[in-house]
């Protein structure tokens, strides 16, 4: 495998157009919100919040933005991950009804988000096309868009085989389900431009401050950080799948699955309109799905998946990627690798976020792989809560994480046993229907 030596292997390709200066404002002594985790969901609590009146103080454990938020594909779409029937089954009807019909508003919302804060974040109305890897998946679109087109706003198309050439250049798909107003963005640019939003509001953003204590009291909470103490009345919790286990309660719930990103050297022009002439966003339906995209100058490839359930060498992941990269478009054998990083997704187990509460301590997590929109969406809608503000009501209050006692002690055997299973049998039975 070719390497164009443009960055590190582990460097994002979207960390290429970060200028912002580290997050080193002082810890403050107290405030009424503090927002523990600075990507997308804690960045935007902390602006409902202020803009309800409180003062509110955001503090990472890392650098803002470490985490999965300047990390993803891009991918700027709001559609429950589940089928209805599925959410059904967890939440019953009626909340599957309403999380269907929340999927338009969530995407309005976080458009106007960047629209009033005014980030430019490349964002593009490309449309995302879930492309059926098995007729089997092809006909549980059908299913899928029949209740989208039912029970939502969200415009929704089939695609049959025939007409997948305008999409993409491939023989490697049964079909495929449009979600025309989708979108792509640039991860990182979004991400700033939240924490300039969080400036502009006079917001301490306090980075390399990990939260290791929290005791509550009758008046709030004390609060250790590795900067030092301060006093807080609520705290929202915006870690996802970086949440640290001083965080028992969401650790047992919500889990850290990594997913991995590879992008191609600059590539022609022409060679890209015909590889994916729709430039959508795109997903695959196997259960070891990728996501690709061109990148949002149209010169590259980004392609992403989980090359693995566990921790992977950097390298080996990308070596995988583009294995499964070039099965898909055997065009791009000989085409060099600039970029390979990871990131944490943050699982719930009924993969479903949630946006909930426990005295005091508020959460938006679980985002499932899906979290450009509905992090910022659900993040938030935690921090008008916190504010008892009726703009905080949402069906993902109803969507209760399910927990899981044993995940935090048997998680590495358990994700060694599920990559084993996913790669030696899930991936053969739909190989073999694929054919
Ligand atoms: C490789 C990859 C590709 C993805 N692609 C897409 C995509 O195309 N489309 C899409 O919709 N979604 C995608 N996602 C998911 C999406 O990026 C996430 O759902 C979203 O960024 C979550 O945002 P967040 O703010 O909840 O968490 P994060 O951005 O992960 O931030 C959590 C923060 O919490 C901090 N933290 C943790 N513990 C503590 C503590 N004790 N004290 C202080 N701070 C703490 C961490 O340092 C971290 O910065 C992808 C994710 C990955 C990893």
């Amino acid at each position: 495998m070719r390497w164009t030596g443009e960055a590190e292997p582990g460097t994002p390709y979207w960390w290429d157009v970060l200028t912002e200066a580290p997050a080193d404002d002082p810890l403050p002594e107290r405030c009424d919100v503090l927002v523990i985790g600075a990507g997308y969901a804690g960045l935007s609590a902390a602006i409902a919040a202020h803009d309800c009146g409180a003062r509110v103080a955001v503090v990472d454990k890392d650098e803002p933005g470490h985490g999965a938020s300047t990390r993803n594909g891009g991918m700027f779409g709001a559609h429950p991950r589940l089928s209805w029937k599925k959410l059904s089954s967890q939440f019953g009807p009626e909340v599957a009804d309403a999380l269907f019909a929340e999927a338009r508003p969530a995407l309005e919302w976080a458009k106007a988000l960047i629209d009033r804060e005014g980030i430019d974040c490349d964002l593009q109305e490309t449309g995302r096309i879930q492309l059926a890897w098995t007729r089997e998946h092809f006909e549980s679109q059908k299913v899928l868009a029949r209740h989208v087109a039912e029970k939502s706003d969200v415009a929704v198309e089939m695609v049959e085989r025939d007409g997948l050439g305008q999409e993409i250049e491939t023989q490697s798909y049964c079909g495929g389900l449009l979600f025309p107003e989708h979108c792509g963005l640039h991860p990182a640019k979004f991400h700033q431009g939240l924490r300039r939003a969080v400036a502009r509001r006079g917001i301490p953003l306090v980075g390399h401050a990990e939260v290791t204590e929290l005791e509550r009291d009758v008046h709030g909470f004390s609060v250790r950080t590795v900067k030092g103490r301060l006093r807080t009345e609520k705290v929202i919790l915006c870690t996802n799948g970086y949440t640290t286990p001083l965080f028992r309660w969401h650790v047992a719930r919500v889990f850290p699955l990594p997913s991995y990103i590879i992008a191609t050297e600059e590539l022609p022009a022409n060679l890209i309109g015909h590889l994916a002439p729709g430039r959508r966003m795109m997903v695959e339906t196997r259960a070891r799905h990728s996501y690709y995209r061109i990148s949002p100058d149209g010169k590259r490839i980004l392609w992403g998946g989980r090359a693995s359930m566990r921790e992977l060498p950097v390298t080996e992941a990308a070596r995988r990627l583009r294995g499964l990269m070039v099965g898909v478009w055997p065009e791009l054998e000989d085409t060099a690798i600039s970029h390979a990083w990871w990131g944490n997704t943050g699982f719930s187990f009924n993969h479903t976020p949630h946006v909930g509460e426990d005295r005091g301590l508020h959460y938006a997590m679980g985002f499932s792989g899906s979290g450009t929109v509905m992090a910022p969406y659900l993040g938030a809608k935690a921090g008008f809560r916190a504010m008892g503000d009726a703009r905080g009501e949402t069906a993902y209050a109803e969507t209760a994480l399910r927990r899981d006692i044993l995940h935090p002690f048997v998680r590495p055997h358990f994700l060694k046993a599920a990559d084993i299973w996913y790669r030696q049998v899930v991936d053969r039975m739909e190989n073999r229907r694929a054919r």
